[in-house]
């Protein structure tokens, strides 16, 4: 028996929950959850697989038993744990009927479960909560972008996955053809309540998303949903000097409004991928450059690129050492009025094989510069 889940939260059933209605209750969920119908959603794949665990132990009558009491003596911390877990076994039973603050905690739980299926639904919060004009939600994205883009800025096309009203049925969920009926969970009111009278908690109705309405027949793109998730193509301008800190606010390109509501906006961040070469500290751009062990002694001029493509003659003047750094002024990121440097570091590369002759060579040379070797 896996850990510290509520399987009778996670399918939404009470404890007291018929086979039918256990049955019942994991069909749907296992539908709306299914992976196939949430490609980009990987909390889905997780409540996918909690579903099916959580009816893998409530639909076997005996693992049931075993997990009930388990659960009220408190095993896994949640639930009906009134006796705590040295109880005695069947001390916590329900007594049937008395409506308990277990009980509302236990709805609490639930409520988690309904709020987040209803987070990019409607809104909870009392008086009319169907069909009711809202604005669409932000959605916030990451692009990568090439180091040298970011850089020089330049217009580039993404894709961001985006939920959509389902065009196949408009959004009811009803396949083309066939129409809604009112739901039977909550008689059309779009909304269930738990508890007793005086201490009712009520809930979007988790069968009709809170429409009050249930399609005949579901609509097949969107399995019932009428919304689906898709990669809108989006033409972006992103601003030079761009950085991991630049964010673009797309006003209207975000999720569609609910009954006329106006769309969200779209918040992109951008994550600038690494250059082979150049590494950015700011607006300054920095590089290394390998130098011989002679330009390095005699002093040299080496060509340098420059981010801009530029190529720019260095002067290594004689005996640098490795690790120097010159500074090419102006020639690093530019945003708004500011613009960077180019540092560039020189490394002095030392050969690793010498031929004979080069040898001879380098023993005089220790000879006459006194070097012992
Ligand atoms: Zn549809
Ligand atoms: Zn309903």
């Amino acid at each position: 028996m896996s850990g510290s889940k509520d399987f009778y939260k996670i399918l939404g059933v009470s404890e007291k929950a018929s086979q039918d209605e256990i049955k019942k209750a994991y069909r749907k969920l296992a539908k709306r959850y299914h992976p196939d119908a949430n490609p980009d959603d990987p909390s889905a794949a997780e409540r996918f697989k909690e579903v099916g665990e959580a009816y893998g132990v409530l639909s076997d009558s005996e693992k049931r038993k075993q997990y009930d009491q388990m659960r009220r003596l408190g095993a896994f911390g949640f639930g009906g744990g009134r006796g705590g877990p040295t109880a005695r076994p069947g001390a916590g039973a329900p007594s049937g009927g008395a409506f308990s603050f277990e009980d509302l905690r236990d709805f609490g739980g639930l409520g988690d479960l309904f709020s987040s299926i209803f987070d990019r639904g409607r809104k909870t919060t009392g008086g009319e909560r169907r069909r009711e004009r809202r604005k669409g939600q932000d959605v916030e994205y990451v692009v990568d972008i090439p180091f040298e883009t970011a850089v020089l800025g330049k217009k580039v096309s993404i894709e961001v996955p985006i939920t959509e009203e389902c065009a196949t049925c408009g959004g009811d969920g009803a396949a083309p053809g066939t129409g809604l009926q009112t739901c039977s969970e909550c008689s059309g009111s779009g909304e269930v309540s738990f508890g007793q009278p005086g201490f009712a908690v009520k809930r979007p109705c988790p069968a009709c998303f809170g429409r009050g309405k249930i399609p005949e027949s579901p609509c097949a793109s969107c399995g019932g949903r009428g919304e689906v998730r898709q990669n809108r193509k989006i033409s972006v301008s992103v601003p030079k000097g761009a950085d991991d800190s630049t964010r673009l606010r797309l006003s209207g390109q975000g999720e569609k409004g609910a009954a006329g509501g106006a769309p969200g906006d779209l918040i992109l961040s951008f994550r600038i991928k690494p250059h082979r070469f150049f590494r950015r500290e700011g607006l300054d751009v920095h590089v290394t450059v390998p130098i011989n062990v002679v330009q390095a002694t005699l002093g040299s001029k080496v060509k340098v690129r420059t981010i801009s493509g530029k190529r720019v003659v260095l002067r290594i003047p004689p005996g640098t050492q490795s690790g120097t750094r010159f500074r090419i002024r102006g020639q690093g990121v530019e945003k708004g009025d500011r613009i960077g440097d180019q540092y560039v570091e020189v490394s002095v590369e030392i050969p690793a094989e010498l031929t004979d002759e080069e040898r001879q060579a380098m023993e005089s040379f220790a000879e006459k510069a006194g070097l012992r070797h």
